[in-house]
């Protein structure tokens, strides 16, 4: 579904996303994990058709996007931060994720109920966003993320605001939802836990490059080198 060749960005004269080569088949859920400042969120900005690269090429379902502008491209990206609209409740949060699409009130209504109990927040319509716990906010930024069924689901750390408990519960809650709805999942996460509980396949980034990308089984018996051992956390 997504192929990326060769994809750099350059901020002055450093690359912050150096020649990455990366490809993402279809109902496969791929997580990017990494230190902060590799390169992460660069490059999913770069997918979303925010940020033109300074070299490469993103194909979408083969068809090259240089020309395609963000709202074209089908793909839907929850940024690091959630950015929930405060003066919005629940409910006018989610539609706003179903609205760009033109659908009028009374028709996406059952739609935002059926969003709301996919992320475990049955009848949140009407609640204020202020009084959801951070968890529940993340909750809310997903099902508005889901909401347009994007061909491609990105999530800049998704679950970067939660404590390690409740990260990894919901995580593997994710895990099940994509796999139940098919959904094609790109996520980018400096967390190994969290990578390695949510992702078929795991990318592990260091300096705007590939240092090793497998199932998480393999990257964990067989890091592909120092970094990557060190990053998951061996001492030796
Ligand atoms: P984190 O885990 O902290 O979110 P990240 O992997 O998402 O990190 P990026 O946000 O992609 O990292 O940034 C990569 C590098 O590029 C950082 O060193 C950042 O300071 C730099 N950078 C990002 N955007 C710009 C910009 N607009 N101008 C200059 N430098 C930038
Ligand atoms: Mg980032």
């Amino acid at each position: 579904l997504l192929a990326l060749e060769e994809i750099t960005v350059r901020f002055g004269d450093r690359a912050v996303v150096d020649a990455v080569d990366l490809d993402v088949a279809e109902h496969e859920v791929v997580c990017v994990l990494g230190p902060s400042g590799s390169g992460k969120s660069t490059l999913l900005r770069v997918i979303a058709g925010l940020q033109a690269p300074d070299g490469g090429r993103v194909r979408l379902g083969g068809a090259d996007q240089a020309a395609v502008p963000a709202h074209r491209r089908g793909v839907g990206l929850m940024f690091q931060d959630h950015q929930l609209f405060p003066h919005r409740d629940v409910g006018g949060n989610v539609a706003f994720g179903l609205r760009i699409r033109g659908a009028r009130r009374a028709a996406y209504e059952p739609r935002v109920a059926e969003l709301l109990e996919l992320v475990g927040l049955p009848g949140a319509q009407r609640r204020a966003v202020a009084s959801l716990s951070g968890g529940e906010q993340q909750r809310v930024a997903l099902a508005r993320a889901l909401a347009p069924e994007p061909r491609l689901l990105m999530l800049d750390e998704p679950l970067g605001q939660l404590d390690r408990g409740l990260r990894e519960r919901l995580a593997v809650e994710l895990r099940a939802l994509f796999s139940r709805l098919g959904t094609t999942v790109l996520a980018v996460t400096h967390d190994q836990a969290e990578a390695f509980a949510l992702a078929d396949r795991v990318v592990v980034m260091r300096d705007g490059r590939i240092a090793q990308a497998g199932s998480p089984l393999e990257v964990w018996q067989r890091p592909a080198s120092e970094f990557v051992a060190r990053f998951l956390g061996f001492d030796n």
